[in-house]
């Protein structure tokens, strides 16, 4: 006989292990919950499987609670972790720690909640391929087995985009290696040199790890505009004065003039600009959900990528090293849109092209390929997720992004209806809410399924 749960969560990454949480802390009656996840520790996914001490987190501690109701949780937990006696709290606050730690503390979390709830949590081994509706809610099928569920979430989080190059498919790790590869990464020789592809936060991740690793050769980073994520303002400021409301009304190139001028006002007042952006980052996603589509289409078309190096920060200690490799001459930025990827003797040659359509030709080592997430949902080669789009069980996101969700997370079918026992959280949703990718959204998305599945659930009768 099959297994039968009440919810089934899909992915235990950081976004599954915080929705089997809340549904372990919302639960008042005796649920199944089932995790599926074939990752041999739960709560890494792809941002947090780094043993890397040199992967800080790009969010500050004080900010990382899994809790939307305890605010201080993470910094509380990490906190009592050995070596951090003396550091006084404020700093730990502001402070960002390495990523490797966020996982540690997700699965203590986890842990607690299961020894407190009524509601039990097995951890399934298996990859779903399918999901298919039956008389009374989904069954879920891997290759050696299948289960049955009232309720499914999606948490399939976030898909590596392939190299953009004509003869990327002809070659191979060690020669191509993946931003997200960390042990490849951490293997490269010192002296070689090496060409990153993409110029965001894991191109970040793999410049720390070769300079952590005395890194000695010549480091290229290439991308279309060649521009690197600014950093955290070290005291983390707010700028109280900015009027969201008046933003809601106005088109995206009014929206940046207004902006402009706050980050001026702000400026005259001792703030820096990075002030505004913390003041808008609460109602990126109404302000999302404000514009046009022909808006939306203008902001990702001109604006996205001033955007993510102003939104998507590193800490400030991360921008000196960078800083300092660039200064040395050993980090060559080039602004230049790659073509070609093919494997040589002892390296792989790489042929790409500037605006003013000069050619760059690079021989290296090792091509690192950092361009990040993939957001185009046929193009993340999940089979699951394609098997739902086949089936009429799910439709892309709004400009062809993500999964098209309503603001609850459930997935609209084939002909746009919500279905309330299929929702999803995390990068997904990116189309209907945009900023759907960092901690502070995901603990609030997972906290909302699980009151919206569990708030009817008859209490136990106090005695
Ligand atoms: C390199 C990097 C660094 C980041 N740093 C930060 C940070 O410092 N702070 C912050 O707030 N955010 C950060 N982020 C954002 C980050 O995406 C989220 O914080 C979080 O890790 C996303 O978790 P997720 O569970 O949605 O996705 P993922 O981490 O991708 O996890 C998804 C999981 O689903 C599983 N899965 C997929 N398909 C199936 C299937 N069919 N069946 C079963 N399991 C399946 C996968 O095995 C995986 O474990 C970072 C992102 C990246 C990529």
């Amino acid at each position: 006989m099959q297994s039968r749960f009440d919810i089934a969560i899909i992915g235990g990454g950081a976004a599954g292990t915080l929705a089997a949480l809340q549904c372990l802390r919302q639960a008042h009656a005796p649920l199944r919950i089932a995790l599926f996840e074939t990752a041999p520790r739960l709560g890494e996914g792809v941002a947090y499987s780094t043993t890397q001490p040199e992967h800080l987190l790009n969010v500050p501690t004080g900010r990382m609670s899994a809790l939307p109701d305890r605010p201080d949780d993470f910094l509380d937990w990490f906190a009592m972790r050995p070596g951090h006696g003396d550091t006084a709290r404020e700093a730990l606050a502001r402070g960002f720690a390495p990523r490797r730690e966020y996982a540690h503390y997700l699965r203590d979390r986890l842990q607690q909640a299961r020894q407190a709830s009524p509601a039990t949590l097995e951890v399934v081994p298996a990859r779903i391929d399918t999901l298919q509706r039956d008389g009374d809610g989904w069954t879920l099928r891997w290759t050696e087995g299948q289960a049955g569920a009232q309720r499914v979430l999606l948490a399939v989080g976030n898909a590596a985009r392939p190299l953009p190059a004509r003869g990327a498919g002809g070659l191979a790790r060690p020669r191509l290696l993946d931003a997200w590869d960390y042990a490849g990464i951490a293997a490269i020789a010192a002296d070689a040199e090496v060409c990153i592809v993409g110029t965001g936060l894991s191109m970040v991740d793999a410049v720390m790890t070769l300079a952590a690793n005395g890194h000695r050769g010549r480091i290229h980073l290439l991308s279309r505009h060649a521009l690197l994520p600014l950093a955290h303002s070290p005291g983390h400021q707010v700028d109280e004065t900015l009027q969201v409301e008046a933003l809601h009304p106005l088109g995206v190139r009014a929206r940046l003039h207004r902006l402009r001028r706050q980050v001026r006002d702000a400026a005259s007042c001792g703030l820096p600009w990075q002030a505004v952006m913390e003041a808008l980052r609460p109602h990126v996603q109404s302000l999302w959900r404000s514009l046009p589509a022909a808006e939306q289409r203008r902001f990702l078309r001109h604006a996205v990528r001033y955007w993510d190096i102003h939104r998507h920060r590193i800490a400030p200690s991360v921008q000196a090293v960078i800083g300092n490799l660039l200064d040395r001459g050993q980090l060559h930025l080039h602004a230049a849109r790659l073509d070609m990827a093919v494997a040589g003797q002892r390296c792989v040659q790489l042929t790409a092209h500037t605006r003013g359509r000069r050619t760059l030709a690079l021989d290296v080592e090792h091509v690192v390929n950092a361009t990040g997430v993939e957001m185009r949902v046929q193009a993340m080669r999940n089979p699951l997720l394609e098997q739902l789009l086949g089936d009429g069980h799910a439709r892309r996101g709004a400009h062809g992004i993500g999964l098209a969700s309503d603001a609850q997370g459930r997935l609209l079918d084939a002909q746009g209806h919500a279905q309330d026992d299929l929702r999803v959280v995390g990068s997904l949703r990116i189309g209907e809410a945009w900023e759907s990718i960092a901690v502070p959204e995901l603990r609030v998305q997972a906290e909302a399924v699980a009151r919206g599945w569990l708030a009817g659930q008859p209490r136990p009768v106090e005695s």
